[in-house]
C-alpha cells in the first residue's frame, strides 16, 4: 500500500488502459492493439477498477477528500467502495512519524 499522504501533490488521478490480449499467431502484421477498457488503480490496494458508463456498476471510483480530513491538502483519490472505509481511517489516524 502506497503512503496516502504522499499523493497530496499529485495533480490527478491517473488513468490506466488494458488492452486486449494479442491474438495468437503474431504473424499478423496488421494487428492493431486494440483497446479493452480504463481504470484507475485503487490507491489503498492497488487493485483495478474498471471505468464503466455505468457508474452505479463500478467497484469505487474518484473521491476528493478536503484539506479537513487530511490536514494535507485536498487529495483525490481512486478508492473501492469497500476500500474507502480504510482510507477514511488512515486519514483520521494522521500521519504516522
Ligand atoms: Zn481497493
Amino acid at each position: 500500500m502506497s503512503n496516502l499522504f504522499e499523493l497530496s501533490s499529485r495533480k490527478q488521478v491517473p488513468v490506466y488502459t488494458k488492452m486486449k490480449p494479442k491474438p495468437d499467431g503474431s504473424q499478423l502484421v496488421n494487428y492493431k492493439n486494440e483497446k479493452d477498457y480504463d481504470y484507475y488503480k485503487c490507491d489503498y490496494c492497488g487493485e483495478e477498477i474498471k471505468i464503466l458508463s455505468k457508474k452505479q456498476e463500478m467497484t469505487g471510483g474518484t473521491i476528493r477528500f478536503s484539506h479537513l480530513v487530511t490536514k494535507k491538502g485536498d487529495i483525490e483519490l481512486a478508492l473501492h467502495n469497500k476500500c474507502l472505509r480504510a482510507a477514511i481511517k488512515i486519514f483520521e489516524e494522521g500521519e504516522k512519524k
